[in-house]
């Protein structure tokens, strides 16, 4: 049985306790800011106290460990670091602040979430022992550096997915959470981690590598390992980590491949406890001799359903289970996924322990928010519909093109090009610093038109996309789901128009249904090419590994918690079993 379908009834009984009433919601949220965080605001926001000041910017510039007087922990070995306390060794002590710091890492815009359709947002979690969720980030003790840190991000209240996740990773619960893209899930695993870090301080970690830097050889021991399948997104959650890191010693690291490995490993060496990674780099940095797993206690996979789909698993399996990584129920394991496909429950139930599944719901739903259209276009007929579509579109409004292959990706910029639109495209064979300039003219406005392959779009936080045109289809309703999810992201409102041809026969029925479920327009050609294909035969053959994941996606982002309906996904049997409609359904009724 898997671990959050034991105790059903305890869990349950949990999550009603816990549950989602308005009556909560406006307590918590009345009564956010006004407890004890006011002074430690007041603190953290003391600028320029004590003699340290500028040290931080010193210490910015790398290097110069020893000068902050971390050589002390050496002293004793295991949990005495704790002996020979001062406030310079205490890492849950903020230090001094940087104005050009605070500058670079908060300027920034806030994508401003609308609140008001996240909070009808349907989370479950099932496991057992499942710590009662948060209202408010005041609701829990993260210390005085996050608390000032939420602070300077202008997030005022935790999205659905971090009321819940933070408590369970501030437990040190392992956790599976399925969420959609742009739910908020780097602040839910960054923000109880690194509180935890700050708590504990480096332990065994800092020790390893003044071990280790006596012999000559810099290799960095991370406490903290964030896994991600493409370098932008580890690039985000690096930017992210960034923020969170402000005025504490924890100093986060990102390495991706496509870009110099030295200056990524002189980056490395100037101390890194915090590491984002793509999981080829990383194999390949371990190799090297330049990262050690040996201290890492948090481990997090993101996008997991991503980095299995790229091909990641064997480099996945070597990070984690063949090299030296404390064992799962040493370490602390969260995975987040936007699906949770066959593949994902074994990769759940080989890393992690006793763990706690969290689901979340879409934002409204794909019928309120996005407005599906499938039109009938010959592939020769593709470009010339694409224009007017782009010219039916605002100036200033952002559009997002799928195209199958990276030559297709080129062409199509090309051609965009030529017929004066400002566009540009990414891909895998982009080099980093194009693929970085494209995304940056994409989200700044200047090329409102960006041309882009699935994998190179996956996980990126392109927000305000008011259009996404599947120029190809994908041969996946997943895939499909995906790429829709760009747009009508935040509580906004999207379009997701589809050109389908004969090239596109096999993704039909799944179309359709979804289609149906979201409450779209359905053309009838569709309809009549899925009738017709049902009766050719074939269609009532048992249930394709695709149709078991369509199940699941309807589940979790466009009928949440609608009981009934569906059978169950499970077996009782646990993982990935079978699809069964007899059987147990997703909430275990
Ligand atoms: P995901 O990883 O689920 O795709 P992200 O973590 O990238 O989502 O967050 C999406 C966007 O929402 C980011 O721009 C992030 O800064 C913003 N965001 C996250 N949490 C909050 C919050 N509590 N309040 C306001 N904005 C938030
Ligand atoms: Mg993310």
């Amino acid at each position: 049985i898997p671990p959050h379908l034991r105790n059903r009834e305890a869990s349950k009984q949990g999550f009603d306790s816990g549950g989602w009433s308005s009556r909560r919601d406006k307590d918590a949220y009345s009564s956010f800011g006004a407890r004890s965080d006011r002074d430690s605001k007041s603190s953290f926001f003391d600028r320029g106290t004590g003699s340290r000041g500028g040290r931080y910017e010193e210490r910015g510039r790398g290097g110069d460990y020893d000068r902050s007087g971390f050589g002390r922990f050496d002293r004793g070995g295991g949990n005495s670091r704790w002996c020979d306390k001062s406030d310079e060794d205490d890492w849950s002590k903020p230090l001094p602040p940087s104005e050009r710091l605070e500058q670079e890492l908060f300027s920034g815009s806030n994508t401003g979430i609308n609140f008001e359709k996240y909070d009808d947002i349907p989370v479950e979690a099932t496991g057992s022992n499942c710590p009662p969720h948060i209202e408010s980030f005041s609701d829990v003790d993260m210390g005085e550096i996050i608390m000032g840190n939420i602070e300077l991000t202008r997030y005022t209240r935790p999205t659905p997915v971090q009321k819940h996740a933070i408590p369970i990773i501030k437990e040190k619960r392992d956790l599976m959470a399925c969420a959609q893209t742009g739910s908020g899930k780097t602040a839910a695993f960054l923000l109880p981690i690194l509180s935890q870090i700050y708590a504990d301080g480096p332990g065994d970690a800092l020790r390893a590598m003044k071990e280790n830097g006596r012999y000559g050889r810099r290799k960095q021991y991370p406490i903290s390992l964030v896994l991600a399948p493409t370098r932008e997104l580890a690039v985000q959650i690096y930017e992210e980590a960034r923020k969170f890191a402000y005025r504490s010693r924890v100093r986060p690291c990102v390495v991706y491949g496509g870009a110099d490995i030295g200056q990524q490993i002189r980056d490395l060496e100037r101390g890194c406890h915090l590491l984002v990674a793509t999981p080829g780099r990383l194999v390949d940095m371990m190799e090297r001799g330049k990262i050690g797993l040996d201290f890492c206690k948090y481990l997090v996979l993101d996008e997991a359903d991503r980095m299995l789909d790229m091909g990641f698993e064997p480099q996945i399996r070597r990070i984690v289970e063949q090299d030296t990584m404390p064992p799962k129920g040493v370490r602390h394991t969260m995975m987040f996924s936007a699906t949770f496909p066959k593949e994902i429950q074994m990769l759940a139930r080989d890393f992690l322990d006793e763990y706690i599944f969290l689901a979340v719901g879409r934002v409204g739903s794909t019928s309120e928010n996005i407005t599906q259209k499938v039109v009938w276009v010959e592939e020769p007929d593709k470009r010339s519909f694409l224009l007017d579509l782009l010219n039916a579109t605002g100036k200033d409004s952002l559009t997002l093109v799928f195209v199958e292959t990276k030559k297709g990706a080129d062409a199509l910029e090309d051609f965009l090009y030529h017929e004066g639109y400002a566009c540009t495209s990414i891909h895998g064979d982009r080099s980093q610093r194009d693929r970085e300039e494209a995304l940056h003219q994409f989200r700044s406005g200047k090329s409102p038109i960006l041309v882009a392959t699935a994998v190179a779009a996956r996980g990126l936080d392109i927000s305000n996309v008011k259009h996404v045109i599947n120029f190809d289809l994908p041969s996946d309703i997943e895939e499909y789901v995906h790429r829709i999810g760009r747009t009508g992201r935040v509580g906004n409102l999207g379009l997701a128009t589809s050109f389908f041809n004969e090239r596109n026969i096999n993704i039909t029925k799944d179309l359709l249904d979804l289609l149906v479920e979201a409450k779209q327009e359905v053309p009838s050609w569709l309809e009549n090419m899925a009738y017709e294909q049902h009766h050719k035969g074939g269609g009532s053959r048992g249930r394709s590994k695709r149709c078991k994941s369509l199940e699941l996606i309807k589940r979790h982002f466009l009928l949440p918690f609608i009981g009934g309906g569906y059978g169950g996904f499970y077996n009782s049997d646990g993982y990935g079993g079978n699809y069964n409609s007899q059987g147990v359904d997703w909430w275990g009724n």
